[in-house]
């Protein structure tokens, strides 16, 4: 029998092959007679584990050397205090508002440096991303942050911005938790990048964090010793316990993704050319309807969580009902938003997309 298809916003779905690997090795990983869960964090087993998830990791998203990646715990809201804590030293930080996360990052920050939101696109809905050159930046910022990917407004910066071109010194901070590893990424715009495993990467209670080696070393006398980019670095991941059934399923996620390939296209490059694809279907059955609306500005649309409204909206329980009956899960829209939102993570199947399209028309033909 084949699984339904999950358009969860997170925790996600995840692939099924990934699932099935953990399922077969839950109660002995290759001949060690342990589970992952059971293994010290020191052992060879889980070392040799933990080392290949990073090492997949850099090689899956190009990540150069002049980066560090750690695995950390708290998610992204844990990051939106712990990026401060690391990087403001106290003084000024500089945010791009685009959505409910970057705005919760904002306010989070301000608790530990003067926080200012650079520009913001609330006051239209959050339906598009400011230019670029009209973002108020300050001189001495020593960061700023945008969220690439507003998960529950589903808007995405298409590319990043190049602050150097914006005459802008600071490192660029990105909340890549509901994209990463869906596209390629310029590492040479990015000073540091977080994200919460629990949408495109495997479960909850992992945070991958990114981070130029110059950035380290800089925290707040207050900053807690397990949440210090400097003393995690130093650690490899492991000055705490770090979260090793998350890493492990993880990793399994990395060697999926660089599995896949198509023609020219390997690993990350494929799944932003199956990304595209299956956003672009869903945007454009949305788009040749009159029954259905989504009015992000096109150019800044997300590939990954599509929100999109009933014209109707007296007929939403009946739309999500007969969507549960055939086996599409988890298509109510975020409470602060409503309507609804299909997320379509790289474990999305592009049959999954489809068998929503297709009951979007069946239930427009019923009901228009
Ligand atoms: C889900 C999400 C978060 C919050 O993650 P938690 O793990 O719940 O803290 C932060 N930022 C973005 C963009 C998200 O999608």
């Amino acid at each position: 029998m084949s699984r339904p298809f999950n358009f969860s916003a997170g925790p996600a779905v995840l692939p099924e092959e990934v699932l099935q690997q953990a399922s077969a090795e839950m109660l002995d990983w290759n001949g060690s007679g342990m589970s992952v869960m059971e293994m010290s964090h020191r052992g060879e087993e889980f070392m040799s584990i933990c080392e290949r998830a990073e090492s997949d990791f850099r090689l899956l998203l190009a990540i150069p050397p002049a980066f560090r990646i750690l695995f950390m715990q708290g998610g992204g809201l844990a990051e939106n205090a712990i990026v401060p804590l690391n990087l403001s030293r106290g003084e000024q930080a500089d945010f791009v508002v685009t959505g409910s996360w970057s705005q919760k990052s904002r306010q989070e920050a301000a608790k530990y440096c003067d926080a200012r939101t650079a520009a913001s696109s609330q006051a239209d809905g959050y339906l598009r991303i400011p230019n670029a050159d009209t973002w108020a930046l300050r001189e001495g910022s020593r960061y700023v942050h945008i969220c690439s990917n507003e998960t529950i407004h589903g808007v995405e910066f298409s590319t990043l911005p190049d602050l150097k071109a914006l005459g802008c010194d600071a490192p660029l901070v990105i909340d890549f938790s509901s994209h990463v590893a869906s596209r390629s990424v310029d590492w040479s715009r990015v000073g540091l990048a977080f994200a919460g495993a629990q949408k495109n990467l495997g479960p909850a209670g992992l945070t991958v964090v990114v981070v130029r080696e110059d950035l380290l070393g800089n925290s707040l006398q207050a900053c807690p010793s397990a949440f210090d980019y400097r003393v995690v670095a130093d650690n490899r991941s492991m000055y705490n316990t770090p979260p090793t059934y998350a890493i492990y399923i993880a990793g399994l996620v990395f060697q999926w993704l660089l599995r896949q390939g198509e023609a020219d296209a390997l690993g990350v490059a494929a799944m932003e050319r199956r990304n595209t694809g299956k956003s672009q279907s869903l945007y454009s059955a949305i788009d040749g309807s009159g029954f259905y609306v989504n009015r992000v500005e096109p150019a800044c649309r997300s590939r990954m969580n599509i929100p999109f409204f009933l014209r109707d909206e007296l007929r939403n329980d009946a739309f999500l009902n007969g969507a549960r009956t055939r086996g599409l899960l988890q298509l109510k829209g975020h409470k602060s938003v409503g309507g609804m939102r299909a997320s379509l993570y790289n474990a999305m199947p592009v049959a999954g997309v489809q068998a929503l399209i297709a009951y979007m028309r069946e239930f427009e033909k019923e009901h228009a």
